[in-house]
């Protein structure tokens, strides 16, 4: 399928890589023009510039630090200026912290806020009012399986990422008047940069934990975020998008 979301214009936070790069091919391959952000200044620009290979004046990277109000109306100013509006924005962005309640320190913890938690709302913030501006829109927040349950570790990320889940609830009631969805997504484990740290031996039973018992692949992540994107999903708001092989089945 193609086109699915031809005339859009997306900003896609944490987009130089991971499943912030998968969503950003995957959107633009469906039509969409793509505004890249990230702190990642080199590889955001060459994920660009690839894009536009395939698909001439599709995307634009811009330097964005999600905790930064300033840098978020940069982007979506950018955002209109370069491809005339903005419609859909994906809250990728986020970092990982593991130590557990007692092991995390209070600037550690304001840290994975400030990025996970803090950015998320910044980002719909400052996106809000172009997308009254374009007639609505729909704002995809990525969460976690970690935002669903425990895990009995990560105590700021855990928090964070249950604090988006019900962010994103609150935020369709206010904008569903604007015509704007917003709705949540949680992956599972997924085969990116971010758990490139993690040791085998925890990757191997995150991922032997579910039903499907392997670590998902970005794409497969993106195409749920390019339906909550498209209008395939105008009667679906305040949802939660589980993609997570099973693993909160068991
Ligand atoms: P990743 O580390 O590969 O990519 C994250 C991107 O976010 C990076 O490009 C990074 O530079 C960017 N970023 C970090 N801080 C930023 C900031 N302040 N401003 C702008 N950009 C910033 O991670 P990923 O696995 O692709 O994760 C993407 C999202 O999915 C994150 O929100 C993550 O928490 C979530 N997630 C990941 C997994 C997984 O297993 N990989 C599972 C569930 C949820």
């Amino acid at each position: 399928m193609a086109n699915r979301l031809t005339g859009k214009v997306a900003l896609i936070t944490g987009a130089s890589r991971g499943m912030g790069a998968a969503e950003a091919r995957l959107f633009v391959q469906e039509g969409a023009k793509v505004v890249l952000a990230d702190v990642l200044d080199a590889e955001g620009t060459r994920l660009a510039e690839k894009l536009n290979l395939g698909q001439p004046n599709h995307a634009i990277y811009v330097h964005l630090d999600v905790t930064k109000a300033t840098d978020w109306d940069n982007a979506v100013s950018i955002a209109e200026r370069t491809f005339g509006s903005l419609g859909i924005l994906v809250n990728n962005a986020g970092i990982l912290s593991l130590a557990g309640v007692e092991g995390t320190t209070e600037s550690e913890w304001q840290r994975v806020v400030d990025v996970n938690q803090k950015g998320v709302w910044l980002g719909m913030k400052a996106s809000a009012p172009a997308m009254r501006r374009t007639g609505g829109g729909s704002i995809v927040n990525i969460s976690s399986i970690y935002g669903l349950i425990g895990s009995g570790g990560s105590a700021a990320y855990h928090g964070t990422k249950g604090a988006v889940r019900i962010l994103s609830k609150t935020a369709a009631a206010e904008f569903a008047p604007a015509n704007i969805r917003v709705n949540s997504v949680h992956p599972g484990i997924i085969t990116t940069p971010m758990v490139e740290p993690l040791s085998d031996d925890l990757r191997d039973r995150v991922a032997s934990a579910g039903c499907i018992k392997r670590e998902g692949r970005p794409e497969e992540v993106a195409y749920g975020v390019v339906f909550l994107a498209s209008d395939e999903a105008s009667y679906v708001t305040g949802s939660e998008l589980v993609i997570d092989g099973g693993y909160t089945a068991l």
